[in-house]
């Protein structure tokens, strides 16, 4: 067993048993839960990314939950779960994304479902970019973290899975602020690769037995996958995650900003992984491409340079696009974006793309899934050149 394990096993369906088997044969290559003594608080930072049921495999399926709880309670742990979505971080809100994401059922089986919603100013010296940040108050006070990720689609990221899932960390109404503070992909990236790192959990389990492809994180289309992975380490789980919906790790920023750290191998050769990946690979899996490095105020002034940035801003870097026969005018994508680059107009968004800076809060949060990605035509051909 080395710190490079990551197991993949196959799930084919949410039934407790079959899950709960599934889990026990991730987990016993990598002595996944080795760290777990009685008495000791483990909290479960589960990705419950919106208050939206489990069939629409946007957030961690409680079946996964209540095998994980379950193992934890055989071992003598007391389990504490959580997140914290998008929007205000508040005991009324959370109480509606427990219940419609189906995590009560987890209080049957021991755990608690996370009630303390107070706020921490961290400092983390080490980090790339968010060497202070507001923390979720919870995290800080359990014993042990284990990452509780589900496998999808990010419009901003290319895919969130086990980093990713970190941002749940930063209180709900605090997230617009690092989305301006951090609007190139790499800087953002690094943000999450902090947050990872500062919660250190002890464990990654993702759930992808069904996840989410296309329009993700929210408003994708659920995909069977047919998996439960597992590993002691985030970066390495998230390569072979990766891997395992057709992309690479260069694809991906957060994977990216971990391998110039040094925190994931130069050759992923070195990742060990138990169960047979290149059967599984899914080859038509629809992913979105993450946002390009955008240049915009980088390449300097002067005549090419402004051209340059034109030229990457607006043809390089994918952009929100609205559907306009799907949007029923709540206005929720204009109250979150926060570079406010969208009004409200004869009840329709409009976006200032001069203003915009590709985070994709506004497409994460549409409750109709009207604010898509889209990629200038010439991309878009390139793109599917480049599958070919
Ligand atoms: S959040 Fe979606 S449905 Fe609501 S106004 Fe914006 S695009 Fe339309
Ligand atoms: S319009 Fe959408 S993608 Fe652009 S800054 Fe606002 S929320 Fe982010």
């Amino acid at each position: 067993m080395n710190q490079y394990d990551v197991s993949v096993v196959r799930c084919g369906d949410y039934d407790d048993e079959i899950v709960e088997s599934a889990l026990r044969d991730a987990l016993d290559p990598i002595r996944g839960l080795d760290f777990v003594q009685p008495g000791m608080t483990v909290g479960i930072k589960v990705n419950l990314v919106s208050a939206m049921k489990p069939e629409s495999a946007a957030t961690v399926h409680p079946a996964v939950v209540c095998a994980l709880v379950r193992l934890l309670r055989e071992r003598g742990a007391e389990v504490v779960l959580g997140d914290s979505p998008g929007g205000i971080y508040s005991a009324p809100y959370l109480k509606v994304v427990y219940d419609v994401c189906g995590m009560r059922k987890a209080e049957s089986f021991g755990a608690r479902l996370n009630n303390d919603f107070s706020t921490v100013e961290v400092s983390f010296p080490e980090a790339a970019q968010a060497k202070t940040f507001p923390y979720t108050a919870w995290l800080g006070k359990v014993d042990a973290i284990i990452d509780l990720c589900k496998l999808k689609t990010h419009a901003m990221m290319g895919m969130t899975c086990a980093v990713k899932n970190f941002f749940g960390s930063i209180p709900g109404a605090r997230k617009p602020e690092f989305h301006y503070s951090y609007p190139r992909a790499e800087d953002f990236a690094n943000v999450l690769v902090d947050l990872y790192e500062y919660s250190k959990p002890r464990l990654c389990i993702c759930d992808a037995v069904i996840g989410m492809e296309g329009n993700g994180p929210t408003m994708g289309t659920p995909r069977e996958i047919g998996y439960l992975l597992a590993s002691r380490n985030g970066h390495m789980l998230d390569a072979v995650a990766a891997e395992l919906i057709g992309l690479k790790p260069q694809d991906i920023p957060t994977l990216r900003a971990a391998a110039e750290r040094g925190l994931l191998p130069d050759n992923p050769k070195e990742i060990s992984i138990f169960g047979d990946l290149s059967k599984f690979v899914i080859s038509d899996f629809k992913t979105i491409p993450a946002q390009q490095n955008v240049f915009y105020k980088v390449l300097g002034g002067g005549f090419f340079g402004k051209i340059a940035d034109f030229f990457v801003a607006r043809v390089i870097t994918p952009f929100p696009k609205l559907e306009a026969s799907a949007c029923i005018g709540c206005g929720k994508c204009a109250q979150i974006c926060p570079a406010k680059a969208i009004t409200m107009k004869k009840g329709k968004p409009q976006i200032n793309r001069s203003v915009c800076i590709h985070c994709f809060c506004c497409q994460e949060f549409c409750p109709k899934g009207a604010m898509r990605q889209g990629r200038h035509m010439g991309m878009e051909i390139l793109r599917n050149w480049k599958k070919q």
